[in-house]
């Protein structure tokens, strides 16, 4: 993979500080059933990369001390975690809103058969990936026989109350090539159409997410000869707007290991969060301070953010 963190540095997005956190998103490790090729952590099933219980405590006690509203967690496939159900249901217990980046194979993975109904148990909040509507696309994208799988998975969250307004089902969406995600409430009506009418389903939002000029997607682009007309086409449809809401603003990443950074795609990066002596945060530095008014580390990736309708974990910012 081609390297895009130098192409990226010297930028003039402006400088940006943290406000007060909200959400803890937490790379559980890189343990997945699935390979794709696209994948940004190079996930898969001979993975060994896990969160241990002690930092699982240790994010359940951030949790509490700084009284964050909402846990986000991702991988891998988050639910491979030997303590994906411990932790989730310490953080239910503490009122925490908790969404779960679901793979949707993973629902039928042995060993697994009862995780769509402890999420519904729980009251999680799945987040699912699902590039397109058609079999073709998805297939291309994530790997024979997914789309059909991510079909299943989805009739079976419907199954269990999912996607009718009370347990949260949400599709996240993002372009096949280097153009910039369309409007995000047309594709959402897009999508309800095709899914109901085809499949019989029915989800709650769709995520459209603007692809980031890094990691596999950067790579591609440099590859191709792209990756200067995407930046161009990210800083043309700059919008200031969307500055004061990017997702760094009051959410903190964690890999699995406890460290901590701005966003998931500057973890993705390996820059961590600033600090002032240098040293690396961690998860046992949020217990005593949330780091509101620190400065964020940015680059010209951060662009991808900003861009026409904005882009987040949870979607558009306009
Ligand atoms: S399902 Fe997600 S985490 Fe797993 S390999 Fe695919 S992209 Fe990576
Ligand atoms: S990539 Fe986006 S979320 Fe991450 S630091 Fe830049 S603006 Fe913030």
């Amino acid at each position: 993979m081609l390297p895009t963190l130098q192409l990226l540095e010297n930028t003039d997005f402006p400088q940006i500080k943290r406000a007060q956190l909200s959400t803890l998103q937490i790379n559980l490790g890189y343990l997945c059933n699935q390979s794709c090729v696209h994948c940004h952590v190079n996930a898969g099933p001979t993975r060994t990369e896990l969160m241990s219980k002690a930092h699982v405590d240790l994010a359940l006690e951030v949790l509490k001390a700084r009284q964050i509203q909402v846990l986000d967690l991702t991988g891998g496939a988050p639910e491979m975690n030997p303590y994906f159900k411990y932790l989730v249901t310490k953080a239910r217990e503490l009122g925490v809103h908790v969404i779960d980046r679901c793979n949707l194979t993973i629902l039928f993975e042995p060993g697994y058969e009862d995780l769509a109904a402890f999420l519904a148990k729980q009251q999680v909040e799945v987040v699912a990936s699902l590039p397109c509507y058609s079999a073709d696309n998805v297939d291309k994208q994530r790997g024979k026989g997914v789309f059909d799988k991510s079909v299943a998975g989805l009739q079976a969250l419907n199954a269990l109350g999912y996607g009718h307004g009370q347990l949260k089902l949400s599709l996240v969406y993002n372009p096949q090539g280097p153009s910039l995600p369309p409007n995000q409430q047309q594709l959402e009506q897009q999508y309800k159409h095709e899914l109901k009418t085809h499949f019989d389903i029915v989800f709650d939002q769709l995520y459209t997410i603007t692809n980031m000029p890094i990691k596999r997607f950067g790579s591609m682009l440099i590859s191709k000869g792209q990756f200067a007309d995407y930046m161009t086409l990210l800083k043309h449809n700059y919008a200031a707007a969307n500055l004061a809401q990017v997702m760094c603003r009051s959410l903190i990443s964690v890999d699995w290991q406890g460290y901590l950074y701005d966003c998931d795609f500057n973890q993705q990066l390996d820059v961590p969060m600033p600090s002032a002596n240098q040293q690396r945060l961690h998860l046992r530095d949020l217990i005593q301070q949330d780091f509101a008014g620190n400065p964020i580390y940015v680059a010209d990736h951060c662009y991808g953010c900003t861009a026409g309708s904005g882009s987040s974990c949870g979607g558009a910012l306009a």
